[in-house]
C-alpha cells in the first residue's frame, strides 16, 4: 500500500481548459480568465472584489502593504500556524506578536490576545486553522474595531468553509486565501485576496502591479511588486472552482468516516467539528504518542503529517520569550491523516484498522 497524505487532483477538463486556451492564442499573462476566475471567489464567498495574486504568502504581504503595516508596527499572530502567517510581517520590517492558541478551535485565544495589544499594535492576522473559525472570533474583531486593529484573515485553509452561514475570510477588512497544491483548490501556486472595501480593492490592485493603476501604462502611484497571477493558471483555477461543491461534501464524509471509526479509539481525541459549515481541509487528529503512531503507519506505506511547530521555536524567531502551553501541545499531539479527495472508504478503513491495531 501507498497512501499519500495529500495529493494533486486534476482531471481530464483542466487538460482540455489549458490546451484551448493555448490554441485560442491567450498571452498567458493575467487577463480575462484571471477576471472570471476572480469573479467567481467574490461570488462563492460573497464578497464585493477579489484580486488573485502568485501565492497565499505574498496575498499577506500585500495586504499588509495595502492597509500601511511599517517597519516598527506590530501585528498579532496565532503562535500556531503555517509558518507564512508570521514571516510575512517580518518579511515587511513589522514586529510578529505571538498569541497562544484555544485548544478548541486552535485559533487565537481572545483572553491571552488582549494582553498583547500595545500602542504599537497594529493589525491582526487572524488564521482559521482547517476551515473553524475561533470560538471568539467576532468578539476579537468587535474589539480590534475599537482598537483600531486592522484584522487579516488569513484564510488559506478554508475555501468552502462557512460561520454563521457566512464565509470565513470576509469577516475581517481583507481576507486571503491559498491555491497551492495541497490546498483544497489548486492552481500550483495561487493567492486570493476578497475584501467589501474599494479603497483597498484598488490599493491591492496597484501594489501587485509595480504599484501602477493599469498594466501597460508606466505611471506608479505607490511602491508595488509584481505578484500578478496568469490567465494559464486561471483557466486551470475556473475548472477547479467548478469541482468545489463536490470536494466540499468529499471532505466532510471522508472526515466523518474517519470520525465514525477513530472516535473510540483510546489516545486519540477529535477536535469538535460542525460539518454543517466546516470543511476539514485535512483530517486532523490529536494522540498521545504521535510520533510512535506516525513512525507506525509509515510501516504500512501510509504518510501522515505532523501538525507545525510552534511559531516561537522557528529559527528566525529564536529570542522571542514566553508562555505558549496550548501551542507546545497540539503542535506535539497534532497529526494529519491521508485527506487527499480521491482516498477511498477501502483506504480510509484499511488506515483506521492500522490505527486501531498500532493504539491498542
Ligand atoms: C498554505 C498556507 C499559507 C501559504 O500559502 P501559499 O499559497 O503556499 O503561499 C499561508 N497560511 C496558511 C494558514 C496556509 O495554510
Amino acid at each position: 500500500m501507498n497512501i499519500l497524505q495529500m495529493e494533486p487532483c486534476f482531471g481530464e477538463e483542466e487538460k482540455k481548459a489549458v490546451a484551448e486556451y493555448l490554441n485560442s492564442g491567450g498571452w498567458l499573462t493575467e487577463h480575462k480568465k484571471t477576471q472570471e476566475f476572480e469573479k467567481m471567489i467574490a461570488d462563492y464567498v460573497g464578497s464585493k472584489y477579489c484580486s488573485v495574486v502568485s501565492n497565499g504568502t505574498v496575498s499577506l504581504v500585500t495586504a499588509l502593504m495595502a492597509l500601511g503595516i511599517k517597519p516598527g508596527d506590530e501585528v498579532l499572530v496565532p503562535n500556531y500556524t503555517m509558518a507564512a502567517s508570521a514571516f510575512v510581517v517580518s518579511a515587511i520590517g513589522a514586529k510578529p506578536v505571538f498569541v497562544d492558541i484555544e485548544r478548541e478551535t486552535l485559533g487565537i485565544d481572545f483572553s491571552v490576545m488582549k494582553k498583547k495589544v500595545t500602542d504599537k499594535t497594529k493589525a491582526i492576522i487572524l488564521v482559521e486553522i482547517n476551515g473553524r473559525f475561533p470560538y471568539f472570533g467576532e468578539t476579537i474583531i468587535d474589539y480590534c474595531g475599537c482598537e483600531d486593529v486592522h484584522v487579516i484573515e488569513d484564510s488559506a485553509q478554508c475555501l468552502g468553509s462557512f460561520y454563521e452561514e457566512q464565509h470565513i475570510g470576509t469577516f475581517g477588512m481583507i481576507g486571503s486565501f491559498s491555491f497551492s497544491t495541497p490546498k483544497i483548490i489548486s492552481t500550483a501556486q495561487g493567492g486570493a485576496l476578497v475584501t467589501d472595501d474599494e479603497y483597498l480593492y484598488e490599493k491591492i490592485c496597484m501594489i501587485k502591479n509595480f504599484g501602477r493603476k493599469q498594466s501597460g501604462v508606466d505611471e506608479h502611484e505607490c511602491v508595488g511588486l509584481n505578484f500578478k497571477f496568469t490567465d494559464l493558471q486561471a483557466v486551470i483555477g475556473i475548472e477547479q472552482m467548478k469541482k468545489l461543491d463536490d470536494r466540499i461534501l468529499q471532505k466532510k464524509e471522508n472526515y466523518m468516516q474517519y470520525y465514525d471509526e477513530l472516535k473510540n479509539v483510546p489516545g486519540i481525541k477529535f477536535i469538535e467539528t460542525n460539518l454543517v459549515e466546516t470543511v476539514p481541509w485535512m483530517n486532523d487528529i490529536i494522540v498521545e504518542d504521535r510520533d510512535n503512531l506516525q513512525k507506525e503507519l509509515l510501516k504500512y506505506g501510509i504518510k501522515t503529517r505532523s501538525f507545525y511547530s510552534p511559531l516561537h521555536t522557528l529559527t528566525p524567531y529564536k529570542n522571542v520569550k514566553g508562555n505558549f502551553p496550548n501551542s507546545t501541545y497540539i503542535s506535539e499531539h497534532g497529526l494529519w491523516l491521508p485527506s487527499s479527495v480521491k482516498l477511498t472508504n477501502e483506504e480510509i478503513s484499511y488506515v483506521c484498522n492500522k490505527i486501531k491495531e498500532i493504539m491498542e
